[in-house]
């Protein structure tokens, strides 16, 4: 097969890495500006070249005027959603069924899916202008000031990325991009594993590999970090990066005291790439000048007070092609009311985002750990299903629940059923039972959201009251 190059478009980086070394001097003023101007300019392009924002916001002059817009209603229309008509959802489908990862569709466009945490598995579009907003914040502000555009690539550094593999991705694409579009010799030697493997063969691999740059989410840092600790992992990593996941203060002491390497977090969407990055006070500082993000209450009225919102309103300053304007996250944030100790102007935020448990079970050998996300992303891709919720009962019992009223409850149950057992015999658990459920999954009071992995063995886990 050939591939297109990956999207690349030498004007778009240049403007978008002196804007963005410029707007980090001044955030308030320059930064200020770039986003004003951003977010005019994203507002008459939706209204002029998409048919579905035009339908939807007849009249919108400021962005208050546009109301909040959810995946399952863009993704519906996505036909009329782009300012680029050639862009069509059987178009994006058949691109994906035949390319490789990371092959530019249309001649100019990259193409990624997010997973189906809310619902509606989604379909992004990036186009050259955001895919060089992205690089510019991954290497001046993410990685540091001094990386620059070699650091970009990391060069003659070993990289590893433990990740999901099964799909187009935005971590697996975005990573793959960077990879293929860097100068020949210029290249990281970079390692793709799954995340779906068992942690003792990443383990394996890791040893085998020795990566100086770890690339993956939180919790899985933390469970390579107890292979660490306990010497069945012996990594010195320079770095280790995250993202994908909330971090949790345990998390981070854990990862730190194994790893004792720097570490990078941040926080990301399929939606828009690099939200907020972390500075060295471990605080998330959002991009402001290229992304708006707007704390909201359960009816999508601006959040009031120092709680955390119950959900966020995206707007994404970077990509005119297909236009995000108040698109509606199921992230809890908040803003923080002091500025940050390092200096930073950017606005600094909390997030609570994806939180499933890490399920810890006596194997054949010791502990086996199953990771949230891993058992998460097996559901949704053996078996279609995202609406779920998978309860350890015991250390031999798990018991699987589906959203109140899905379709076809009994086939769907059959199929993550049968994904799951498929998934424990891979890590080498075979004699856990797991039942199918008549119950509907329990959403956590206030927040509304659906934890999909819950340890409902110990006492005062949030477990739902057992039918
Ligand atoms: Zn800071």
């Amino acid at each position: 097969m050939t591939h297109s190059a990956p999207p690349f478009d030498g004007c778009s980086w240049l403007r978008a890495w002196n804007e963005t070394w410029g707007a980090a001097l001044d955030p308030q003023g320059f930064g200020g500006r770039l986003r004003e101007a951003r977010l005019a300019r994203l507002i008459a392009a939706a209204l002029r070249d998409s048919p579905l924002y035009a339908r939807r916001s007849r009249g919108a002059v400021a962005l208050a005027d546009f109301a909040p817009v959810s995946k399952a209603e863009l993704m519906h229309g996505f036909d009329d959603w782009a300012t680029d008509r050639r862009i069509t959802l059987a178009g994006a489908q058949a691109h994906l069924a035949g390319a490789g990862i990371a092959d530019a569709w249309l001649g100019r466009y990259l193409l990624w899916t997010s997973s189906g945490t809310s619902g509606v598995p989604g379909l992004f579009v990036q186009d050259a202008a955001s895919l060089a907003a992205y690089d510019a914040i991954e290497a001046l502000r993410l990685r540091g000031s001094g990386a620059g555009v070699l650091g970009l690539w990391s060069v003659g550094r070993r990289c590893a990325y433990v990740g999901a593999l099964g799909g187009p991705y935005a971590g697996h694409v975005a990573i793959e991009r960077v990879r293929r579009l860097a100068p020949l010799g210029l290249a990281p030697r970079l390692e793709l594993m799954s995340v779906l493997e068992p942690i003792s063969g990443l383990v394996q691999r890791l040893q085998a590999f020795q990566p100086d740059v770890l690339i993956t989410y939180p919790s899985c840092a933390a469970a390579l970090a107890l292979e660490q600790a306990r010497g069945a992992l012996r990594l010195r990593l320079d770095e280790l990066w995250l993202g994908g996941e909330q971090l949790t203060p345990g998390q981070r002491g854990l990862v730190r005291s194994a790893f004792g390497c720097r570490l990078r977090n941040s926080y990301g969407a399929s939606e828009f790439y690099s939200i907020a990055f972390e500075c060295s006070h471990a605080q998330l500082h959002l991009n402001g000048d290229w992304v708006i993000l707007e704390p909201v209450d359960a009816r999508g009225r601006a959040a009031a007070g120092d709680a955390f919102s119950h959900g966020a309103l995206l707007t994404n300053l970077a990509n005119r092609t297909q236009p995000l304007l108040r698109y509606a996250l199921p992230d809890r944030i908040r803003y923080a009311a002091a500025p940050c100790a390092c200096g930073s102007a950017w606005p600094v935020i909390e997030v609570q985002g994806r939180c499933g448990d890490t399920l810890d079970l006596p194997g054949p050998e010791g502990r086996i750990r199953l990771l949230p996300l891993a058992l998460e992303t097996a559901i949704e891709e053996d078996a279609g299903v995202t609406q779920f919720q998978l309860l350890l009962r015991s250390d031999t019992r798990l018991e699987l629940r589906l959203e109140a009223g899905a379709a076809d409850a009994a086939a769907a149950l059959a199929r993550a059923r049968r994904a799951v057992l498929a998934f424990l015999a891979g890590q080498g658990l075979r004699g856990v039972h797991v039942v199918c459920s008549r119950a509907a999954v329990r959403r956590q009071s206030g927040s509304g959201k659906l934890r999909r992995v819950v340890d409902a063995r110990a006492p005062g886990a949030e477990a739902p009251v057992p039918a």
